[in-house]
């Protein structure tokens, strides 16, 4: 707890229970209710926050709005420096930011340093990109005529992020965003509030420092402003980080009003063990996969799907490797797996368990929920793993929380049919060191992924490749390659430069 308190102190948060920021601005409603950020890792409250109101929001949008006039037309390597000097305060504040990470979300101290790195790494990659924001040039069928496409940006963009990334999700939104030309209203997770001001006031000092005015980086507290988000019409583009079931609300609102949404929701995310892997590289990958962050990633490992011939093998040193686990405090670094985030969780993962076991489900190392010292803050689980059928209606669900399932299976073709055979399409892998088996799982007729891997598990990715997936992951790509084109709008300039008017496909038009 006090090293929770220097950390808070450090970030400069502990002053700040805001309903909202403008930058260097912070405020709320004389009657502004509260919610408490609650640390998953000892149920202890960390502090009271406040909830923006209809007018807080009015009042941001309207000073984002006005801030857009004046950042679309800073040239956009002006831009990336202010994104170079954000990376640099994060190298400063890395120790603290991530601390306040593993506190709020329960991730283990590596795990919350890891994400503020993501977060260094992708303003370093926008920072390039701010040079290099390029449209083609194509050559007209008319004589005398140019062509060429270029980007600007689309506005104003909301971020709405998800708790279990709740530092590195706003980030790869936030560093491409403003490089491109565009301002942003953050809306972080209620569960994981103290994370978005600590976030919010690192920029804030960076846009002070250079005489930038208010409105380029906003935040905002509370669920109510989610839909206030989804229906609001001067916000051209919503990046949406959450499970389906919420995306579903997301994008059909966005898409009511025309907008544009970028959509990153749940996975469930399976690694096809071929009887050509390497076995002990696997069983790292998979358990890492399962039970890192508690199972609460979007890559989390949640179905294996092993060859029948080393079924058995792979089985039995899986449960020993379980039988290994450490579970407790995720800041102390000799712990491998930390608490889910709140009852709700606990609840959702116990009765993933007994709906399995209703549906058939074999548990071969069990579940079950931790109490006593020192587990008294009630969110430590045990991770579990069950022998299933891919068809149990538990299995096509994500649950956010460390159960592994285990499918067998005989050949590629059907290894590959049931690593696709789920509603959502995230990450996949496959571990081999038969080249045939690798490239056919990459193939058009391999895993329908966004994110296909050769013997790396599925969790976790680089910000240098298009993060995403399809079918109910809700097909948005985010940080690297070229997802920064999601958050401008392209236009096609075509200029004649001949003195006569002709059409195009030659159509004649004479008066
Ligand atoms: P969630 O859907 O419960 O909440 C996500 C965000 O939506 C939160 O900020 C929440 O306050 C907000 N919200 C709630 N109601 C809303 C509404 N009506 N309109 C707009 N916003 C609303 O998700 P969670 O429990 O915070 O996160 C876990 C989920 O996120 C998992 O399904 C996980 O797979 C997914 N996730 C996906 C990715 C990805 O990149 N694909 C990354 C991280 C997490």
């Amino acid at each position: 707890q006090n090293n929770i308190s220097t950390v808070l102190k450090n970030l400069g948060v502990l002053d700040l229970n805001p309903a909202f920021s403008t930058g260097s601005n912070w405020g709320a409603s004389a009657n502004a209710k509260t919610i408490d950020s609650l640390s998953p890792v000892d149920g202890k409250k960390i502090a009271s926050v406040q909830l923006a109101t209809a007018e807080d929001y009015e009042a941001v949008v309207k000073k984002a709005e006005e801030a857009f006039i004046f950042w679309r037309s800073l040239p956009a390597p002006k831009r990336g420096d202010i994104v170079r000097q954000f990376g640099d305060a994060l190298r400063l504040h890395k120790e603290d930011l991530g601390t306040l990470v593993s506190y709020e979300m329960g991730k283990s101290l590596q795990e919350g340093f890891g994400e503020v790195q993501e977060m260094i790494d992708i303003c370093d990659f926008a920072v390039g990109l701010s040079r290099q924001l390029y449209g083609l040039t194509m050559h007209s069928e008319r004589p005398n005529h140019r062509m060429y496409e270029q980007w600007h940006p689309m506005g104003i963009v909301g971020i709405i992020s998800a708790f279990n990334f709740p530092v590195a999700v706003w980030s790869w939104n936030t560093a491409l965003a403003w490089v491109c030309g565009n301002v942003c209203i953050w809306k972080p997770s209620s569960k994981t509030p103290l994370c978005g001001v600590a976030c919010q006031h690192i920029i804030a000092t960076v846009l002070k420092n250079n005489d930038m005015p208010e409105g380029i980086s906003n935040l905002l507290i509370g669920n109510a402003v989610g839909d206030l988000i989804n229906n609001d019409k001067r916000i051209p583009l919503v990046s949406f980080t959450g499970s389906t079931r919420i995306g579903r609300v997301v994008s059909s609102a966005v898409a009511g009003r025309f907008g544009r949404s970028i959509l990153e929701l749940g996975g469930n995310n399976a690694i096809i063990i071929s009887k050509d892997a390497d076995i002990d590289m696997s069983i790292i990958g998979a358990v890492f996969g399962a039970v890192g962050t508690a199972g609460q990633r979007c890559t989390s490992t949640r179905r294996l799907i092993i060859h029948e011939d080393i079924y058995e093998d792979f089985k039995n040193k899986l449960t020993k490797a379980y039988g290994q686990l450490r579970i407790g405090d995720p800041l102390d670094q000799h712990n491998h797996v930390g608490p889910l985030i709140d009852t709700a969780a606990v609840d959702m993962y116990t009765h993933a368990i007994e709906k399995g076991k209703k549906e058939g489900a074999k548990f071969i190392v069990e579940g079950g929920v931790l109490n006593g010292n020192p587990y008294q803050s009630g969110f430590y689980v045990k991770p579990c793993v069950a022998e299933v059928e891919n068809h149990y209606e538990i299995v096509q669900e994500e649950t956010f929380a460390p159960i592994l399932y285990l499918i067998k299976y005989k050949t590629l073709d059907q290894a590959i049919s049931l690593q696709n055979g789920v509603p959502q399409g995230l990450s996949s892998a496959i571990m081999t060191l038969n080249l045939r088996e690798a490239e056919q799982f990459l193939s058009v007729a391999g895993s329908d992924c966004g994110i296909a891997n050769v013997n790396i598990g599925t969790s976790g990715a680089e910000i240098g490749g298009a993060f995403g997936g399809e079918k109910e992951t809700g097909g948005g790509r985010e940080s690297g390659s070229d997802a920064w084109k999601a958050y401008m709008r392209r236009q096609t300039n075509t200029i004649n430069y001949s003195n006569t008017l002709p059409l195009a496909q030659g159509i004649k038009f004479d008066l």
